[in-house]
């Protein structure tokens, strides 16, 4: 999988190359679908929500530029599997889980693996983590309608945003960087996450 992400994906950034050959990926999916974990695709892991394609978590990880000395909030924890690989590159990582369920699931495969760098909570990540901020870096893994607006009060400064941006079933990343006087917005690939729901993006029920 490692070898494939940088011959045929682009992927360059060898921290992220080396996390993503450390972390065991079949330990975020369901026993079914062991055999597809090192695969290129998007899988389900229940309610409705999927664990990313390794392109996709190593693309974004890439993006996010993430050092070890950086504290790190990702909002939609998912599997945990992007979570497990943020806390290979980063100091102290956050993550929040909208569905208790995912993140029950997402907090014992972390603990097992044995990182003691991660805080799993369940809340409506549009919010963000007011307790914990500011982060050097935000890493947001489901489609959003706009940037919610508390996420940019808790980046720090010189802080760096990652987050789909569009409709609900297709977006684009955008990589928001901190500056002295200014937020820099920058577009880049076209992605298709699934809905981030909650107070500042989509409606869970209606579409709206
Ligand atoms: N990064 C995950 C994939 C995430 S799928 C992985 O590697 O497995 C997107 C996740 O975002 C889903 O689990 C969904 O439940 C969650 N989500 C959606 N809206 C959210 C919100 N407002 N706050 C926190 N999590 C949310």
């Amino acid at each position: 999988m490692v070898r494939r992400l940088a011959a045929d994906f682009g992927v360059r950034d060898r921290r992220v190359l080396a996390a993503m050959g450390r972390v065991p990926r079949h330990r975020f999916v369901r026993p079914h679908l062991r055999a597809q974990a090192y695969s290129v695709h998007a899988l389900p892991i229940g309610e409705a929500q999927t664990i990313s394609q390794p392109a996709v978590v190593a693309r974004m990880s890439e993006l996010l530029k993430v050092g070890s000395e950086h504290s790190v909030l990702e909002i939609g924890t998912g599997s945990g599997y992007q979570t497990a690989i943020l806390a290979e590159l980063a100091r102290r990582v956050f993550s929040l889980e909208i569905v208790p369920s995912l993140a029950q699931a997402a907090i014992r495969r972390i603990r097992e693996l044995g990182y003691d760098n991660v805080k799993i909570q369940v809340f409506d990540g549009t919010c963000g983590w007011s307790d914990a901020a500011p982060f050097d870096r935000i890493l947001v893994t489901a489609g959003a309608p706009a940037l919610p607006e508390p996420l940019v009060e808790q980046l720090a400064p010189r802080g760096r945003l990652v987050i789909p941006e569009g409709e609900r079933t297709a977006q684009r990343l955008v990589v928001y960087d901190q500056r002295a006087k200014s937020v820099h917005r920058r577009v880049g690939e076209a992605v298709a996450f699934v809905p981030l729901v909650g107070k500042h993006g989509w409606n869970a029920e209606n579409g709206s």
